[in-house]
């Protein structure tokens, strides 16, 4: 296979093979914009080096075609004495991992080319600022060594001089720390730094390949959901030099606000500074406004080169450049990331400006995104202590403790409790503590930096850039102005939709788009009007219908406000709690017929007037009730507490209660989950199911009496085997007869062995709902009370599963059961009506798995019912 691909032959379709970083520099070379020379090292040879453990046969060969191609095309040799070409060795994935992965600039230089360099520039100081910075990125990535010990020479070297900035250093002061670095070097490799500019090249292409298993580029993957085997890709990149001087710099910018979607120039520039200084936060930017003043011709160069990209791109792009002595340069552009509410907005002003249409508009946003802007915001009412005022860099309402390292994050979130990390800038190490955080605060860096950018990525709340906060990560506590001292522990708030901190717990209300979806009205927000657009078009596109789970009637009002087209689930147990319980008591207690019988007597005319409440809130929309599924102990007195309680009373305990404690300890079960319950239940105490069937039966009648449109659907659940369900399928037919009412009487599939038989079982049922929660506990055979605690953080961290089959359906296994289920359940009852009512039902990748296999409809809990509906509708669109 070909390696190696000039930036001339690649273009942005090629993101599996370049990377995305490779594919846009060449797609932007292809659009005529000013990319420096260079060419892509593949992901294949990355994924041969990964698991071969060595670089595959003929890449060498194609890297020196094209680095003699380079040579000739900028008329310099790489690392040549008296005129260095020097390059950068960036990493780029398929897909962007800010900061994850590692980049060496300034490649080909030595203690010749140094010279050359300086001569040619015309610059001492810039050569060797130059060279000391391949030395530590080198040194840093490429032979391992802890970062903070040239950050601490370079320290040293400002302390000596008693100045701030690395701008005040001279060319022999930077000549110097060149000596210091070399020495770390020498001492924690036991070898000189590499001299030889080739040998430089092979190494730090070998380390970036490398950089794609480091520990936390792994973390970042699992958290994203990003495949472990795609392998990144290397460009290598003619150098330009935006540490030039004043009249050179180097920057970052999006096309819009990647916080609110505005249209506009956002972005950071940075005077007479090379790479990821910007980014680093290391001197503070200025707003890419004021390149306008600094260098108009680039600056209006720059606006046309935004404007030619997004009209190509059709999307928000964001974008590095550099300026070399007044000449632009493009370093990397792609599609942007974005907050929530922005990819809302920007998808709909796309469709405006006439971009984009409808349909792709609807397929840019997700149900996560959507998710997110349902959480509830700081109420602006409430009486707030406000401590200051950073960048909004990723929205959202967060409290927590302050704490002010990633391990100590980790720990409190371990605990349960919710903490907000603050550090003065993150790093890539920083990242476990910015998964267990509910919200990120930094002092430094704009919204590019790496807390911004990893926080809107993961949908974490952010303000970066609080200038006014001294923060003191070793101390433990921060300092605000005014004195205020904020010590571990301590709890704070922060909107990451203003930028605004809060000392102590600022209470939350609810968002505008909940309350769009509560009342139906828009409120003239821009966002909310752009949700509704896409939520209608998603609705017109979609083929799965979207239930909701609900067992009383106020959650069904609300889900039909939420747009559910029914009830999936309506749970019968939870209507026994509560001062029910006793009547259970009775029912379990009863010693013969006639006290069973008075029992559920006592209970049918509770349940029915529950049962007449749904309906009348779902009136002309179908309701599956379930059938009582738990194991009746779960109704009764704990073991221990009633032994105790019956112990202490003696001769006076009642007998009531020793009887209690007779069938606590009759009904015990080992392994409940597997024991009585569902329709095993129906099939063993008489007359349960039966209660049951009347009541929902009565009900009906009664809202049809009423001039009602009830639509009932009774659910059996647990079933294995046909023979279970028939005899409960007949009984209930008899009834709904009697009663004089219509419902169709289905099952849950959500044993492995009603999947598995579901041909036969379609027999019996006129639906199928599957019960994924069990089906994946039965399946995988884990207990999901008892295994997410005890050992799933480590099968995530060893890569065993990406996501908890419990969060998203697991397609091979769980997935397979169902597939099996939905094409025997079909192939015996042509119009068996196909649902889904786990806890799945409202995560975006399971709804879409859902579509795919062909079910009706999907069910999921009230506040998820926009979700489902908006991925039902990428689904499908
Ligand atoms: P990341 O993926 O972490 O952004 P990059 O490969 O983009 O890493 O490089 C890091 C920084 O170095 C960026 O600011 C980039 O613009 C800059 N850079 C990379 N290559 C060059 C080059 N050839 N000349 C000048 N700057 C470069
Ligand atoms: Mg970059
Ligand atoms: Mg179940």
């Amino acid at each position: 296979p070909k390696y190696v691909y000039d930036f001339t032959e690649g273009n942005r379709d090629l993101k599996d093979l370049l990377g995305g970083k490779g594919a846009n520099l060449a797609e932007m070379t292809g659009l005529g914009l000013p990319v420096p020379p260079g060419f892509t090292i593949t992901t294949e040879a990355c994924r041969h080096y990964l698991t071969e453990g060595g670089l595959p046969d003929g890449l060498s060969g194609e890297i020196d075609t094209h680095l003699a191609a380079l040579e000739r095309a900028m008329g310099k040799r790489l690392g040549a004495p008296d005129d260095p070409l020097l390059v950068s060795v960036r990493s780029g994935a398929k897909y962007s991992m800010p900061g994850m992965m590692e980049t060496v600039l300034n490649i080909g230089l030595n203690d010749e080319s140094v010279h050359g360099l300086a001569k040619q520039a015309g610059d001492e100081r810039f050569a060797w600022d130059s060279y000391r910075r391949l030395i530590q990125m080198f040194g840093k990535t490429v032979l391992d060594i802890d970062g903070d010990l040239f950050e601490d020479a370079l320290a040293a070297a400002k302390r000596d001089k008693g100045v701030p900035d690395d701008l005040d250093l001279s060319a022999a002061d930077f000549q110097r720390l060149v000596e210091t670095y070399k020495g770390i070097v020498r001492e924690h490799t036991g070898e000189d730094f590499p001299a030889d500019p080739r040998r430089q090249m092979r190494l730090a292409v070998q380390a970036v390949f490398s950089s794609w298993n480091a520990p936390r580029a792994v973390v970042y993957r699992r958290q994203e959901r990003i495949p472990a085997d795609l392998g990144t890709a290397v460009n290598i990149v003619a150098m330009v030099f935006g540490n030039l001087g004043m009249d050179s710099g180097t920057g970052v910018a999006f096309t819009r606000d990647p916080g609110s979607g505005r249209q506009g120039v956002y972005g950071d520039y940075l005077q007479n500074a090379q790479g990821e200084d910007v980014v680093a936060g290391i001197r503070n930017t200025v707003p890419l406004q004021d390149l306008e003043r600094i260098d108009p011709a680039c600056y209006r160069e720059l606006l046309g080169i935004m404007e030619t990209l997004e009209n190509h791109y059709r999307d928000l792009c964001d974008i590095e450049f550099t300026i070399e002595r007044g000449k632009l340069w493009m370093l990397q552009t792609r599609v942007g990331k974005r907050t929530a509410a922005a990819a809302f907005c920007i998808a709909v002003q796309l469709v405006d400006q006439g971009l984009i249409d409808l349909d792709e508009a609807v397929r840019r946003v997700t149900g996560e995104q959507l998710a997110q802007l349902m959480f509830p915001r700081f109420d602006t009412g409430a009486d707030r202590r406000l401590i200051t005022k950073g960048m909004n860099a990723s929205p959202g309402a967060a409290v927590g403790k302050a704490v002010f390292t990633p391990a100590r994050a980790k720990e409190l979130a371990d605990r349960g409790e919710d903490v907000i990390l603050v550090r003065r800038e993150t790093t890539p190490d920083d990242l476990v503590g910015m998964i267990a955080a509910r919200g990120v605060l930094t002092s430094r860096g704009g919204k590019t930096s790496h807390a911004a950018v990893v926080a809107r990525g993961m949908g974490k709340t952010c303000v970066c850039g609080a200038e006014e906060l001294d923060v003191d990560a070793a101390g433990g506590r921060f300092t605000a102005p005014g004195g205020l001292v904020i010590e571990d522990g301590d709890v704070i708030s922060i909107d990451g939709g203003t930028g605004e901190v809060y000392q102590g717990e600022v209470p939350v209300v609810d968002s505008p788009v909940v309350e769009y979806f509560e009342t139906g009205r828009d409120g003239g927000e821009e966002l909310v009007g752009a949700v509704d657009r896409l939520m209608r078009h998603a609705d017109t596109g979609r083929r799965l219908a979207v239930r909701a789970n609900a067992d009383n009637a106020e959650d069904a009002a609300r889900a039909r406000r939420f747009g559910a087209q029914g009830i999936g689930l309506c749970r019968t147990e939870h209507m026994f709690l509560g001062d029910r319980r006793r009547l259970v008591e009775d029912l379990i207690l009863a010693g013969s017929a006639g006290e069973r019988e008075a029992a559920l007597e006592a209970l049918r005319p509770l349940q029915r007037s529950d049962f007449a409440a749904i309906f009348a809130e779902m009136d002309g929309l179908p309701v599956t009730i379930r059938l009582i599924d738990p194991p009746l102990h779960e109704f009764l007195p704990d073991l221990t507490a009633l032994s105790v309680q019956v112990a202490l009373a003696g001769d006076e305990a009642s007998p009531r209660d020793r009887r209690l404690l007779e069938a606590v300890r009759r009904l015990h079960e080992q392994n409940p989950m597997l024991g009585l319950r569902g329709v095993r239940l129906g099939l063993v105490i008489p007359g349960l199911f039966e209660m049951q069937v009347r009541a929902i039966a009565e009900a009906a009648a009664e809202r049809r009496a009423a001039g009602g449109d009830p639509r009932a659907e009774i659910m059996i659940p647990l079933v294995s085997a046909v023979q279970e369900l028939e005899g409960v399928r007949d009984e209930a037919r008899r009834i709904l007869a009697e009663v004089g009412v219509a419902a169709l009487v289905g099952t849950m599939i959500e044993v492995p062995r009603a999947a598995l038989t579901a041909g036969q079982i379609a027999e019996a049922a006129e639906f199928f709902s599957f019960g994924t929660n069990d089906l994946t506990q039965m399946t995988w055979g884990f207990s999901r009370d008892d295994v997410e605690a005890a050992f799933f953080s480590r099968y995530l961290e060893l890569g065993i599963f990406g996501v908890s089959p419990f969060e998203t359906i697991d397609a091979d296994g769980v997935g397979r059961l169902m597939t099996i289920a939905v094409a025997e359940g079909r192939r015996a009852r042509p119009d068996i009506k196909l649902g889904i009512c786990g806890e799945h039902g409202g995560d975006p990748e399971s709804v879409r798995f859902c579509h795919r296999i062909g079910l009706d409809y999907v069910s999921c809990s009230p506040f998820r019912v926009p979700v489902a509906r908006l991925e039902a509708g990428r689904a499908a669109l």
